[in-house]
């Protein structure tokens, strides 16, 4: 069967439902191609930054997320065999978003979705996997779906198509778009999930914390339901030569790399299937736009989880392109000029972004005599001048206003 629609969205994750949303409400006609079957999915990483809250806000969609259960933390901290080297406080920026949101990316998907399905414009096809590009003279004007379990293609035609598929992205590759990727302090990073007891003093300020006691730093945040989510991070391949001396030997390594949860880790890690290895890398698309083209969050920039900044930078490209994309549409053009102003926007915050991610890995994650006589030194006189709280204020809230054009919404319903 074949669709016609104004803007195919390949990917439904948070950038491409977060601009499907925008656009529907724009009165654009959306259909949203999604790999997976449902939202019950696996998901890495559900830290909100500030800003991503008011934008999520604005959309009419965090207050609900948020009623479907959500942690708000406090502080961010650095710490080194229990001594706190870096305390980025939350509660000191601006409300009301000051906070940094452990938000299930479920929860926030269901809210998205549930809000674009309530338009007219708006189609879904999950489990449905893009596969290749129509293109006519170089310009893209569609996209070919495959669903699962052999079901014949689906042709989507397009005035113009956004890739939203993810760091591994099909279609930027199928695009013939080149990606390159950094591997400074890149990482493997193993996560794994413990069982939380209720927290019951809520004055007691809750953190997201990277600590490093023995061995490799580890990322720890509570999570929802009663949760707790840890990623202890190795340098890129050593995992295998760990995991060959059996499930024990892992275990020995997490309980030394975070001894104040052994007990938990002895207890509920007790099989391979109760932890995951995720390759850790950041990286860029050459090109964020191409004729008929648009590329938005991981698919077109890619971030380690350190400074959780890969949801709220997804969140900013939707509002960022949402105008251009209205425009290019009510006019007819979705040629490469009238839609590289979103690159032009969007770039040079990434860019940014990513070098503050690569100063917040190298004081985390370095590792070697140097780096542990220097690190506490950096940390106390980087936290005690005025630039460590500016610094908080860009990582919260983003480096350029990025402004939701609520101007292009249709005023009736969400
Ligand atoms: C270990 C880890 C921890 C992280 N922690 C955080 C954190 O705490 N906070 C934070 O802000 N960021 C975090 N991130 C980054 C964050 O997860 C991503 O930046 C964010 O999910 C990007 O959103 P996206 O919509 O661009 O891509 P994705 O979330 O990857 O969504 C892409 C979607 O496209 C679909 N898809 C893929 N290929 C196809 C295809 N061919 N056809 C159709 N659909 C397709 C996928 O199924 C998926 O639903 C973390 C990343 C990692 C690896």
């Amino acid at each position: 069967m074949d669709i016609d629609t104004d803007i195919c969205v390949v990917g439904g994750g948070p950038a491409g439902l977060t601009l499907a949303l925008l656009l529907v409400r724009s009165g654009l006609r959306v259909t949203v191609l999604e790999r997976s079957r449902s939202l019950d999915r696996a998901y890495r990483g559900e830290i909100l930054q500030p800003g991503g809250q008011a934008l999520l806000d604005e959309l009419g969609v965090l207050g609900p997320a948020r009623a479907h259960g959500a942690v708000e933390h406090d502080r961010f901290l650095l710490e080194e065999h229990g001594r706190v080297l870096i305390d980025g406080d939350y509660r000191r920026l601006p409300g009301p978003y000051n906070c940094l949101l452990s938000l299930p990316q479920r929860h926030l998907l269901t809210e998205l979705l549930a809000a674009c399905e309530r338009h007219e414009g708006f189609r879904q096809f999950a489990g449905t996997k893009a596969t290749a590009l129509i293109e006519e003279g170089g310009f893209v004007r569609g996209v070919v779906a495959g669903g699962a379990g052999g079901s014949p293609d689906r042709v989507v035609r397009a005035r113009c198509v956004v890739a939203a598929d993810g760091r591994f992205s099909k279609v930027r590759s199928l695009a013939g778009i080149g990606y390159r990727r950094q591997e400074l302090f890149s990482q493997d990073v193993l996560w794994f999930r413990l069982s939380a007891p209720p927290r019951t003093d809520t004055r007691r300020p809750c953190d997201v914390r990277v600590f490093r006691a023995g061995g490799n730093p580890v990322l720890s945040y509570r999570s929802v339901p009663e949760a707790l989510q840890l990623g202890w991070t190795l340098p890129h391949g050593g995992f295998r030569k760990l995991a060959d001396r059996g499930i024990g030997h892992i275990v020995d390594q997490l309980v030394d790399a975070a001894p104040e949860y052994a007990d938990l880790i002895r207890q509920e890690i007790t099989g391979f299937g109760d932890v995951s290895l995720l390759d850790v890398f950041s990286g860029s698309a050459e090109h964020w736009v191409r004729d008929g083209l648009l590329l938005i969050g991981d698919a077109a920039h890619t971030h380690s989880p350190i400074g959780a900044q890969g949801i709220n930078l997804a969140v900013r490209d939707a509002v960022a392109a949402h105008p251009v994309l209205v425009e290019a549409v009510r006019g007819g053009d979705a040629g490469a000029a009238r839609l590289a102003p979103y690159e032009r926007q969007r770039r040079p915050e990434v860019e940014r972004i990513t070098r503050i991610q690569q100063v917040q890995s190298r004081m985390m994650l370095s590792t070697g005599r140097i780096s542990s006589t220097v690190r506490p030194r950096a940390a106390a006189l980087v936290s005690r001048t005025p630039l460590y709280g500016a610094m908080l204020r860009r990582i919260a809230f983003g480096t350029a206003p990025v402004r939701l054009r609520a101007d292009l919404l249709a005023g009736a319903g969400r």
